[in-house]
């Protein structure tokens, strides 16, 4: 192919929606001459990638990754087609690139797309590079997704306060968009299970006097939280992680009892300070029956359900 590779290291996932073929991830160490040659040919994003370089031997590479190697400048082609997703998204992170503080904002961002099925998306830099990783499904949403998306994490990047709008308007679109993917409307969403749950504490604990607010799975709900109640909304989210089968009932029950409690004993005001878990609130909450044991298991078995992700 007239392009003197000699050392390379890359890999290509199957992905059936993208015939079988996703890049994940490019390293290319090159001769001068072929990095030279490559860059003029294929521009921009080539070069992205080849400065980038890290190297492993051509007899290091497997078999199958031989043979793709042959046919990598079709490959480039398809790479860079003007509506690959993956140029497209390029473009939106760099349009997106002024919030970025100025130490950052000439730095060349490198895009990745984190496959498997976790809800998690990353930034941080790697050497002159702004590393950003994609969660693999995410990767057909919304182009509005990615901007707001591409807003929160340069904010993230350039250490500043998120502003509150840029967070609501992320998780609105997030939710949008998890609402229409059939996949996630399993593990997101109402569900009867959570109603009746509600119901049952309702009655053992609050004499059924609690007003019963909109109760669903959210992907909303912050990585490491375990649900909210939402005052304005009067609703209660609980992470979808709770649902899987190895979480115990009274794990759950404990949870979703939190939140009820938070309807029950509303936050306020003190000292300029929004007060939500007090002493009072606390003893409260010690009053479900499992509490001590469902603390301990969420203490030593929630953080190992978080590295799987969100969604089980
Ligand atoms: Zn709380």
């Amino acid at each position: 192919m007239g392009l003197s590779f000699y050392m390379m290291r890359y890999r290509i996932t199957g992905i059936q929606k993208l015939q079988n073929q996703l890049f994940t991830d490019i390293s290319v160490g090159l001769e001068n001459g072929g990095l030279a040659l490559l860059a003029r040919k294929y521009g921009a994003i080539c070069d992205r990638y080849l400065r980038m370089s890290r190297t492993v031997a051509w007899h290091e590479l497997t078999v199958a990754s031989r043979a793709a190697l042959l046919n990598i400048e079709g490959w480039l082609h398809w790479l860079q087609g003007k509506d690959h997703r993956f140029v497209q998204l390029q473009r939106i992170f760099e349009s997106q690139r002024v919030v970025l503080s100025p130490r950052f904002r000439k730095l060349p961002i490198l895009l990745k797309i984190r496959p498997g099925e976790k809800l998690y998306h990353s930034i941080k830099l790697v050497g002159h590079f702004i590393l950003v990783e994609i969660s693999l499904l995410t990767f057909e949403w919304n182009v509005q997704y990615f901007e707001a998306l591409a807003r929160l994490l340069f904010q993230k990047l350039s250490r500043r306060k998120i502003p509150r709008e840029i967070l609501h308007q992320f998780y609105a679109l997030q939710e949008e968009e998890l609402s229409r993917s059939p996949r996630m409307a399993a593990t997101v969403g109402s569900d009867p299970r959570l109603e009746r749950l509600f119901d049952e504490l309702n009655h053992a604990y609050f004499n059924g006097k609690l007003p019963k607010p909109r109760i669903k799975w959210s992907a909303r709900v912050g990585r490491r939280q375990l649900g909210y109640y939402d005052q304005v909304k009067h609703e209660i989210g609980i992470n979808p992680l709770l649902r899987h089968p190895e979480v115990p009932w009274y794990v759950l029950e404990n949870v979703v009892y939190h939140e009820m409690l938070h309807i029950y004993y509303p936050p306020y005001i003190k000292n300029g300070r929004r007060v939500q878990h007090d002493r009072k609130f606390r003893a409260l909450e010690r009053q479900y029956v499992h509490f001590e044991k469902a603390r301990r298991w969420i203490k030593h078995h929630f953080p190992q359900h978080l590295k799987r992700g969100w969604i089980d």
